[in-house]
C-alpha cells in the first residue's frame, strides 16, 4: 500500500467530504442515531489572509446551512485558521464575527486547541468574548502541564470545557510525554470538572476513562456530553448514545493532510489499517 493511497483511504473515513453539504449530510446520519455533530472546516496555520477570509466565510455559510437544514450540530474553529499565526487581533476579530453569527442562529461554537504556543491567545480570546457570548466552549488538553490552572481560570468565569488528551506535543517543560502521565492528568482534570462545573464534554475514545466519567456522573449528576472523532469508534458512539449525550466531531474540507497525520500517528499504522478495513463503523 503506498503512502498516498493509505492517506486517501483513511482521510475518506474520517472526513465527511470537501463541502458544507457533505458535513450536513454526515451530521444528519449521526443525528438519526441520537448523536449531535461538531462540525469543523479543515485548515490550520494560515499565514495568508486570503485563506483566513475563506475560512471565515465558510463558517458563516456553514452556520446558515446548519440553521436551514435543522441538523443538531455545533461548530469548532481552530485559532490558526482564523488568523492567529498572522496576528492576535485578526484572530480575535474573526472569532467574534463567527460567534456573533452563530449566536443569532442559536448555534454553539467550540474553540479547538492547537500547539502550546497558541494556548495563551486562544484562552484570552475565549474569555474576552465569553461574557457577551455564553454559547461557546474551549478545548483543554490533558497532556499540557498548564491545563489545570487554565481549567480553574476558565471555570471561574463560567466557561464550558471540552477535555481531550491532546494531539500536539512539545518539550517536557510544557507537556507530559508518557501515556500514563497524560491519562492521570486527564483523570485529575475530569474529577475537578465533576466537582466544579455543571456542563462539560469528555472527548476521548478511551473506554476506561468513559466508564470512570459515567461512574462519577452517577454520583454528581452533571450535564456531561461524551465526544469522539468521526470514523474512529463510531460503533462505540452509537452504543453510548442509547443512554448518554454523545457528539461526534466531523471535519470537512480539502485540507485533510495534517488532521489525518495526527490520527494516523495516534493509532499506529498497522492497527488503524486493520480496523479501518475490517471493522464496520455503523454510519
Ligand atoms: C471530539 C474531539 C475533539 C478533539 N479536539 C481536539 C483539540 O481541539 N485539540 C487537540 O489537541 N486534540 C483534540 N482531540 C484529539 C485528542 O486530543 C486525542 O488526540 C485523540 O482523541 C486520541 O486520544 P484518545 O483520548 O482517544 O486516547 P488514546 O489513548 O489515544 O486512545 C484510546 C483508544 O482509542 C482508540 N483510538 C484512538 N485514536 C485512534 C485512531 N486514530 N485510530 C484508531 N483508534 C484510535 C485506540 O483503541 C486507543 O486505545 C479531540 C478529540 C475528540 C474526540
Amino acid at each position: 500500500m503506498t503512502r498516498g493511497f493509505a492517506e486517501r483511504l483513511f482521510a475518506g473515513r474520517w472526513i465527511a467530504g470537501p463541502d458544507i453539504g457533505d458535513a450536513i449530510e454526515r451530521a444528519k446520519r449521526f443525528n438519526i442515531r441520537n448523536i449531535s455533530a461538531i462540525l469543523n472546516y479543515l485548515g490550520e496555520e494560515y499565514t495568508n489572509e486570503k485563506d483566513v477570509k475563506n475560512a471565515v466565510s465558510t463558517y458563516t455559510r456553514l452556520i446558515k446551512a446548519i440553521k436551514e437544514s435543522g441538523v443538531k450540530a455545533s461548530i469548532s474553529v481552530k485559532p490558526t485558521e482564523l488568523g492567529l499565526s498572522i496576528s492576535y487581533n485578526m484572530f480575535e476579530h474573526n472569532y467574534r464575527l463567527i460567534v456573533e453569527s452563530a449566536e443569532s442562529s442559536g448555534i454553539f461554537v467550540w474553540m479547538d486547541m492547537e500547539e502550546p504556543e497558541h494556548i495563551e491567545s486562544a484562552i484570552k480570546a475565549y474569555l474576552k468574548n465569553l461574557g457577551a457570548h455564553r454559547r461557546t466552549g474551549i478545548c483543554l488538553q490533558a497532556n499540557m502541564k498548564r491545563s489545570f490552572s487554565d481549567m480553574k481560570a476558565i471555570l471561574r468565569q463560567g466557561g464550558t470545557i471540552r477535555l481531550v488528551k491532546g494531539a500536539y506535543s512539545s518539550d517536557e517543560s510544557l507537556s507530559y510525554k508518557h501515556k500514563e502521565q497524560i491519562d492521570n492528568n486527564f483523570i485529575k482534570l475530569m474529577r475537578y470538572m465533576f466537582l466544579h462545573a455543571r456542563i462539560f464534554t469528555i472527548a476521548t475514545h478511551d473506554t476506561g476513562l468513559i466508564e470512570l466519567a459515567r461512574r462519577l456522573n452517577a454520583k454528581h449528576e452533571r450535564h456531561v456530553t461524551y465526544a469522539m472523532l468521526n470514523g474512529i469508534r463510531n460503533n462505540l458512539a452509537i452504543r453510548l448514545a442509547q443512554t448518554e449525550r454523545v457528539s461526534v466531531y466531523v471535519p470537512f474540507g480539502t485540507e485533510w493532510v495534517p488532521y489525518s497525520y495526527r490520527r494516523l500517528k495516534e493509532s499506529g499504522h498497522a492497527k488503524i489499517i486493520f480496523r479501518s478495513l475490517f471493522e464496520k463503523q455503523g454510519i
